[in-house]
């Protein structure tokens, strides 16, 4: 469907991340892990681009997308953006969706790929679903972890989620793993990889980086659901 809406609330993540917050007509229905487009306004143009959503179907009253602002026309108008500013968003897309239909899924992702993980999570979360969820998420600094207190939050709430962060570039007070998302850690952290569904998303380069660690280990495409964030390398 497509409406007009306006901004709610803008949360600021990291940095150089930003959750923009819309409110949700009561007809539009989607499923964690779809995306939408959105059309904003700005210096008298209208801009378009597509976003998964990192709200869950559950949150009843608003649409979240999280977005990792660069130097762009579009990011520009996203910085200036303010509450009850107006836009237009065509949902819901996609096929990157997960509502419990397996028993024990990996999510793999890296930066700004969270997103629809962070959909998804919640939605298990708030569900009471029994699927067992291993989150592995890469970063370049801690800096650079979206949605780290939500994450450490359901895992308190959800015991069949297993969140691991992972950093390139370490420092004297980060006790988790350092380097990038590798074959050997994934036997580690899913000993029973091979009867397990595994969702890929993040930039594109990172994407093809992370397939090819999971065709190492033999998993079967079938098992394997991928989202490209084109748009970045
Ligand atoms: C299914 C799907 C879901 C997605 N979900 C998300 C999501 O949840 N979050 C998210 O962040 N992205 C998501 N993306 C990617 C998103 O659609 C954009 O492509 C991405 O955010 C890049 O947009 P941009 O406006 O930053 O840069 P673009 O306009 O695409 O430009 C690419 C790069 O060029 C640089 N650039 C562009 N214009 C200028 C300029 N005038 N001056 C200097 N430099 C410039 C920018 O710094 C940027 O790094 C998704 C993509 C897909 C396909």
């Amino acid at each position: 469907m497509k409406f007009e809406t306006h901004v709610k609330e803008i949360i600021y993540r990291t940095y150089n991340v930003t959750s923009f917050r819309f409110s949700r007509p009561s007809k539009l229905d989607y499923l964690p892990g779809q995306f939408f487009f959105i059309t904003i306004k700005g210096s008298g143009k209208e801009l378009k681009k597509h976003f998964s959503f990192s709200s869950s179907p559950l949150e009843q009253n608003y649409i979240e997308f999280t977005k990792k602002l660069s130097n762009s026309d579009f990011s520009g108008i996203l910085k200036k953006l303010v509450i009850d500013d107006w836009a237009r968003i065509e949902a819901p897309f996609g096929k990157f969706t997960f509502i419990g239909e397996n028993k024990k899924i990996a999510l793999l992702a890296g930066g700004i790929g969270i997103t629809p993980f962070r959909s998804i999570c919640k939605y298990c979360t708030d569900k009471h679903l029994k699927t067992k969820i291993t989150l592995i998420y890469g970063n370049r600094t801690e800096e650079d972890i979206v949605f780290r207190e939500d994450f450490e939050k359901m895992q308190k709430q959800n015991k069949n989620l297993n969140c691991v962060f992972m950093i390139n570039e370490g420092n004297d007070n980060w006790k988790g793993l350092t380097g990038f998302i590798n074959a050997e850690m994934i036997k580690k952290e899913i000993p029973d990889y091979k009867n397990t569904i595994f969702f890929l998303c993040g930039p594109p380069g990172m994407v093809k980086a992370l397939e090819g660690i999971i065709n190492q280990l033999g998993i079967l495409a079938n098992q394997i659901r991928v989202e490209y964030f084109t748009g970045y390398i």
